[in-house]
């Protein structure tokens, strides 16, 4: 008899339904039951996956995007890696406007999938016509029948977690889970994850993660857009300086911040421990988890949920550089402990 072929038919059918894994010793002396949502099996190794592909396929239904159109965003993380592998596999362009401090790795990335990358000045404001948000904006208009994904502003950013992301995790964890923790950037995934999640049972704690030199704790608690609370920080993909229509405040119960060097730490102590190679912000949320476990948040029956939303591919040059960790200067402080720098 001819045996069938097992295939997918592109990887598309692969984003989504990632799986949920059980933390086991990072958490041994944690209070509560945690498993991590490991958004890395995405095909393009990260949660921006769910937002690129709901976003292009809302716009195909509405007709807006037919074959050879245009996709225009404002990134170099992740979602610019999607929203490429996506527009390569449907077969439509994908220009992306970066800023001139992207690393060359990450725009040689992008343009190896197929993206047309347009670096732009990182020192001009962001009404200046030089800027990315500036060039976005004019190409989208010049191209017919162009989209603009806007991600820290669309809608469906939100809806693409509140359709597959939220119900993903109620599945998996038969309908047991007390906390969801997870970083806030745009906002989308906690936001939309969250709103499904209390749908089910509004009982469910929700704690955003934010980064210090971030305006949304603030923001959540009082608000206020406080530009006091700016300043530079280095984990990227967590936080901001304005406030992304994409997050839903108000189903947030609380924020909690992390420091750089902390959650530095935490992801490559999530290495060694599970051995799950996860990114920066996988760091910041288990970070968050060690703080909330020390101020004696949760119980012993708590089933906690995090996010880890990528990666540690994307962060070899960074976190998982000692060169990179010492520039930082995050080997000086006392609260590292023992063997987490190697030595050579
Ligand atoms: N972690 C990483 C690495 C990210 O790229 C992002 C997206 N900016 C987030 C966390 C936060 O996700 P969201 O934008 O859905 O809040």
């Amino acid at each position: 008899m001819e045996q069938k072929i097992k295939a997918y038919n592109n990887l598309l059918e692969l984003v989504g339904n990632t799986p949920l894994v059980k933390l086991n010793k990072i958490t041994q002396n944690f209070n509560g039951n945690y498993f991590a949502k490991v958004e890395s099996f995405n095909p393009g190794h990260s949660s921006k996956d769910r937002i690129a592909m709901h976003i292009i396929e809302q716009a195909e239904e509405k007709g807006i995007l037919t074959p050879g159109s245009t996709i225009i965003e404002t990134t170099s993380g992740n979602t610019g890696f999607s929203i490429a592998m996506v527009s390569i596999i449907k077969g439509y362009k994908c220009i992306l406007a970066v800023s001139s401090k992207s690393s060359k790795d990450k725009i040689d990335m992008l343009r190896s999938m197929g993206a047309t990358v347009y670096v732009c000045p990182a020192h001009v404001s962001a009404d200046d016509p030089r800027s990315y948000y500036e060039v976005a904006k004019r190409l989208h208009q010049e191209t017919k029948g162009s989209i603009y994904i806007n991600q820290y502003f669309n809608e469906l950013n939100m809806d693409a977690h509140y359709a597959s992301t939220g119900p993903e995790i109620w599945e998996q964890t038969g309908g047991q889970i007390t906390h969801l923790v997870a970083c806030s950037g745009t906002g989308g995934t906690i936001s939309g994850t969250s709103r499904y999640l209390k749908e089910q049972n509004p009982n469910i704690k929700i704690i955003g993660v934010d980064a210090y030199g971030s305006v949304l704790k603030k923001y959540h608690e009082t608000r206020e857009f406080d530009r006091n609370e700016i300043y530079p920080y280095r984990i990227e993909g967590l936080g901001k300086n304005l406030i992304p229509a994409a997050t839903d405040f108000d189903i947030i119960d609380e924020f909690i911040k992390v420091t750089d060097s902390e959650s530095a730490h935490t992801a490559r102590e999530i290495a060694r421990t599970e051995g799950i190679f996860a990114g920066y912000t996988s760091g910041a949320v288990m970070q968050a988890i060690k703080q909330l476990n020390e101020e004696g948040r949760f119980k012993k029956s708590d089933n906690v949920v995090v996010i880890f939303p990528d990666h540690g591919s994307r962060y070899m040059s960074k976190v998982y550089s000692d060169q990179w960790m010492e520039d930082q200067g995050f080997f000086d402080t006392e609260s590292v402990p023992d063997g987490q720098k190697i030595q050579y």
